[in-house]
């Protein structure tokens, strides 16, 4: 089952590997937006790792909603609501204090990944990081309806994530800073979907 050392290893790494890509991140938000979603990234989750640090968040839930909130308050950009939503709805689904299991776990990311929606109003295809949390967690479900444990439903996540984060070069965007660009934001890897394929490969590699 998923506990709280499994979703503090996974903030922690989810940090690590934001620090090391931050640069990359940047890159990608210069080619269609303003060139901050790395240090927006690292800024937000260096703080989240300072929270935990803190101590004090008690369970699994509300762990990643303190991470959420930290993130809402530290990152200016679109990025921090969608990306604290992201984190108090997974906690918000964690929060019963049940065992979380393969299914409970799907189910907790899956009304994050509806908090996204709700919040920034996009759909598959607008280019952002909807376009890898949704393949990511289609996988997840069919892994888990398959018999797969939290680990390889994990990790099949993060493959469609990252393959539904390449999906977003050809597209057009109609979400987000990048969509003022028009046609011209063709040709690109959304950024924003580039960390959101971080964070589940981060999943992947620490959470079980
Ligand atoms: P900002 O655009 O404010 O500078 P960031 O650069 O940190 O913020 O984040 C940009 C990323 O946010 C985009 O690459 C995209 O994936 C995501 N994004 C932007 N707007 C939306 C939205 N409405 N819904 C979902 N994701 C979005
Ligand atoms: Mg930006
Ligand atoms: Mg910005």
């Amino acid at each position: 089952p998923v506990t709280a050392e499994g979703l503090d290893r996974w903030l922690r790494r989810f940090a690590e590997v934001v620090h090391d890509h931050a640069a990359e991140l940047t890159e990608l938000d210069s080619a269609i937006g303003d060139a901050d979603h790395g240090s927006n990234m690292d800024r937000g989750m260096r703080a989240v790792v300072g929270a935990l640090d803190a101590g004090g968040a008690g369970d699994a839930g509300a762990m990643l909603k303190k991470a959420g909130m930290t993130l809402v308050s530290t990152v200016g950009g679109a990025s921090g609501p969608l990306y604290g939503t992201f984190f108090l709805r997974v906690g918000g689904g964690l929060a019963d204090g049940q065992a979380v299991d393969a299914a409970a776990l799907g189910g907790a990311l899956r009304a994050g990944l509806e908090g996204v929606v709700a919040r920034g109003k996009a759909q598959q295809g607008d280019k952002t990081m909807v376009d890898a949390l949704v393949p990511a967690l289609d996988a997840y479900d069919a892994a888990v309806a398959g018999g797969a444990g939290i680990a390889d439903a994990l990790s099949a996540a993060a493959d469609a994530a990252e393959a539904g984060c390449a999906a977003t070069i050809p597209l057009v965007a109609r979400k987000g800073r990048a969509s003022y660009l028009g046609q011209r934001s063709a040709g690109h890897q959304d950024p924003g979907a580039t960390s959101t394929a971080l964070l589940l490969r981060s999943a992947a590699d620490s959470l079980p």
